[in-house]
């Protein structure tokens, strides 16, 4: 028998189960979440979680705010925690540019009723301690952000979506996906799934679950690799959670972990993983780690804090992270398929998951998006671009870690 639904979300990280939660809290109960396997099983169970509210785009930014607040509401209603540590951020100004456009800033959180300022060098010694203010300009300080626990967060918004009618299904890979005289057909194992829209939330498996479609979306997975450090002496002296440090310097974002560090790198040379398909037997695993890749960096983030090389490091985790050659996701309709929207390509998929899946769900259930967010609509890159010049790109966006986003600015 083939079931049917009004929606049909594929994948279960923090984007997908975000969209299944926000379908749900807006009335479409009829709806069901198809996971390959549990529940984090992609890039989502190894994130660090952090959830900045620094954004050079006010619709950007309204979306990282979203998040939290999303996370926070599934886990009041769910009883899952979320871990959220408001520790709050500090983004470094390394030159005159950077700290103009920080100021420049001021008046978009304002009107977004988000604390921010852009705080002095030594303003930033108060702030964070253990920081080197030399040759910093100053830094833009959002006090109210921090990080979340990724694996809680998509518990706590599956939770939250079932308790409202959602269906969620793990252990439940979608093999093929076509349109049908009334909307979507799926199949997943032995089963045949009807839905009138479908979301793809399935990061670096989407390209190839739609190339025979004839869509060619750019994204592909990079390695990204974070540092985890000892216990540190000089943090737990401090006796309260420091701010995560996001340099452009460096480029890094450098946060507490417990009594230790956890510093997340944008690598000079980065390479990719499986651009020639994902391997059918992918778990939930992380890729082979290489220290000396980093080594450049890690020596920055030390100057910058010298507690960071005070204690031995504990763990080096290298995992697949999805790109686009923008480095922002693929949110919204694919125009040519009606009733198949995408929610893929999230490179900082727990900072703007929650109100991404927000955003989406509001414009499927209301046929209009609230507010034009073309940064991020798949249809900006027109029918994809040739695979060299997408990977070029994506190497390119990457490598800029914490730059201003016109080069020629920073
Ligand atoms: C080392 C590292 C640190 C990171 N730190 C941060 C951070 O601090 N903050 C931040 O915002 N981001 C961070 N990221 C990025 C973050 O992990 C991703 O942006 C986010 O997890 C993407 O979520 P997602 O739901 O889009 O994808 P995923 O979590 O990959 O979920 C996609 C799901 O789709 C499922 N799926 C695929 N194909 C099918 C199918 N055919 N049928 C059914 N299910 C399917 C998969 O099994 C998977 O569970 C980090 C990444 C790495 C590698």
């Amino acid at each position: 028998m083939t079931e049917h639904y009004r929606a049909i979300v594929v994948g279960g990280g923090i984007v997908g189960t975000s969209i299944a939660y926000w379908l749900s809290r807006l009335g479409w109960h009829d709806i069901a979440l198809l996971e390959r396997r549990e529940l984090t099983s992609g890039s989502t169970w190894h994130a660090a979680g952090n959830t900045t509210f620094f954004g050079h785009y006010p619709e950007i930014t309204k979306l990282f705010v979203n998040s939290v607040s999303t996370y926070l509401d599934a886990e009041a209603e769910s009883g899952q925690p979320v871990s959220f540590h408001a520790a709050g951020s500090l983004r470094l100004a390394t030159n005159k540019a950077e700290l103009a456009s920080y100021h420049r800033l001021e008046p978009v959180y304002e009107k977004l009723g988000v604390p921010y300022k852009v705080v002095t060098p030594g303003e930033i010694a108060d702030i964070h301690p253990l920081l080197v203010t030399d040759g910093l300009l100053g830094a833009a300080h959002t006090p109210t952000d921090g990080h979340v626990d990724p694996t809680g967060a998509t518990t706590a918004l599956a939770k939250a979506a079932a308790a409202r009618g959602a269906k969620i299904e793990r252990w439940c890979p979608v093999t093929q996906l076509s349109p049908s005289a009334s909307g979507w057909t799926l199949t997943a194992g032995e089963r045949t799934l009807q839905a009138d829209h479908v979301v793809l939330a399935t990061s670096f498996w989407a390209r190839e679950m739609v190339q025979g479609l004839g869509l060619n979306l750019p994204l592909y997975p990079l390695q990204h690799q974070e540092v985890v450090t000892e216990a540190v002496p000089e943090l737990a002296a401090l006796g309260f959670e420091v701010p995560t440090v996001r340099d452009p310097y460096a480029p890094s974002n450098t946060r507490q972990e417990g009594q230790g560090y956890l510093c997340g790198v944008y690598e000079s040379r980065p390479e990719f993983w499986a651009i020639d398909g994902i391997p059918p037997d992918f778990t939930e695993e992380l890729l082979p780690s290489d220290l000396s890749r980093l080594e450049e960096h890690l020596l920055r983030v030390m100057e910058r804090l010298p507690s960071f090389g005070s204690s031995g490091i504990k763990a080096v985790n290298n995992g697949p992270i999805c790109y686009t050659p923008d480095g922002l996701p693929l949110l919204g309709p694919v125009n040519s398929h009606p009733g198949l929207w995408l929610a893929a390509g999230f490179a900082i998929g727990i900072g703007t998951g929650g109100g991404s899946g927000e955003y989406l769900a509001k414009w499927m259930v209301e046929g209009a998006p609230e507010t034009e967010l073309p940064a991020v609509y798949p249809s900006r890159f027109g029918k994809g671009m040739s695979r060299d010049r997408c990977l070029e790109l994506i190497r390119q966006t990457y490598v800029k870690g914490y730059n201003l986003p016109d080069a020629n600015a920073s």
